[in-house]
């Protein structure tokens, strides 16, 4: 049970510092130990609110943002939320040019937390003025006194992981972290948590998790963007169509891809089996480990640490909605019987 009873002078002071929780069923016939580092207990309730803060007060720090500018940035829900969030306490306009592949619950509570949001078509290439990319770019340039946080191509993102999220995960495994688990979009999570211990421990394994659809896999063993890869797959903040200067693909020993359907299984089983309601590129996440462990990966000596993005109640119209699931033709004969909907 938790000891401290903390009062706060806001929830930016609670951004951070989040549990490492043992994984004891859906690795039961695994060999070695398992732990998500469960970032929906930061109060944006995922891993975005670290950068969002970061970022923010970097460029406070330097001059940059003065009170009442106005934010700007593209996201999938997550970062835009976190921005939202850090503005609102710190007295920013919050602009957010989002893919109309996020799902609507994202959305409405981009706008409950007061962002001007933008939806930009999901299917069109980077560099299609109708992209979510062009269309910040520019609102930059119409809006006077803004910034663009640019997540894919700043290493301040990167930088915010390598300060807080590597040293939490050094700190709370005690130094005997074997191998660190994570999704890939901006790559900052994955970069910046694996540099900081790779720096502490040279031998530690990195591998990052990508979607089938996603560039990043094959650039990372050819280092050639190879648009044949590129086609849409549903899970919203993995993968990537493009190569972010964010992620440093030299401290990832190597990506594994998952697929849209066995994740989200595995998103549902992570909170039957574990009680942990998270989204769906934790299950991602711990589909890539499934995959892993079958390979071989994973010795009676292995400390896995497994990143889990966010909380899954951004997800309540997709990966928890039955209907959904079905349209997706994600019941087939195996999976028929997992259906929520049974019990009439
Ligand atoms: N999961 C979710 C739900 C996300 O929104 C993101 C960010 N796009 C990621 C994983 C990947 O994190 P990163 O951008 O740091 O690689």
């Amino acid at each position: 049970m938790k000891e401290d009873i903390q009062v706060f002078d806001n929830v930016l002071q609670l951004i951070g510092k989040t549990p490492l929780i043992h994984l004891n069923r859906i690795t039961e016939t695994f060999e070695g130990d398992y732990y998500a580092k469960v970032e929906a207990f930061n109060p944006g309730h995922s891993t975005k609110d670290r950068i969002a803060l970061y970022i923010i007060e970097e460029a406070e720090r330097k001059g940059i943002l003065k009170p009442g500018d106005t934010i700007i940035e593209t996201t999938s829900g997550n970062t835009g939320f976190s921005i939202a969030m850090v503005s609102i306490i710190k007295g920013y306009e919050c602009i957010l040019a989002v893919s109309s592949k996020s799902s609507p619950d994202k959305i409405d509570m981009l706008k409950t937390m007061g962002a001007k949001v933008y939806v930009c078509p999901a299917h069109v290439s980077a560099d299609d003025p109708r992209s979510y990319y062009m269309v910040a770019k520019r609102l930059h340039e119409e809006t006077k006194g803004s910034v663009y946080i640019n997540q894919y191509f700043n290493e301040l993102n990167t930088d915010a992981h390598y300060k807080s999220t590597g040293p939490e995960i050094w700190a709370q495994t005690e130094g005997k972290i074997t191998h660190l688990i994570a999704c890939s979009g901006t790559g900052g999570t994955i970069s910046g948590t694996a540099r900081f211990l790779k720096e502490k421990n040279p031998s530690l394994k990195v591998i990052g998790i990508d979607a089938f659809g996603s560039v990043l896999k094959k650039y990372h063993e050819t280092r050639e963007f190879d648009t044949a890869e590129i086609y849409p797959y549903r899970i919203e903040g993995l993968g990537k169509n493009l190569i972010p200067t964010a992620t440093d693909f030299d401290v990832i020993d190597k990506f594994i891809k998952v697929t849209d359907e066995e994740s989200a299984h595995t998103t549902r089983e992570l909170a039957k089996t574990e009680g942990l309601f998270v989204g769906y590129t934790s299950g991602a996440a711990m589909q890539g480990v499934k995959q892993l462990q079958e390979l071989g990966e994973f010795d009676s000596n292995s400390q896995v640490v497994i990143i889990f993005p966010d909380h899954g109640s951004r997800y309540m119209s997709k990966v928890f909605n039955d209907k959904w699931m079905a349209e997706q033709g994600f019941f087939d004969s195996e999976h028929q019987e997992e259906s929520l909907g049974i019990e009439f």
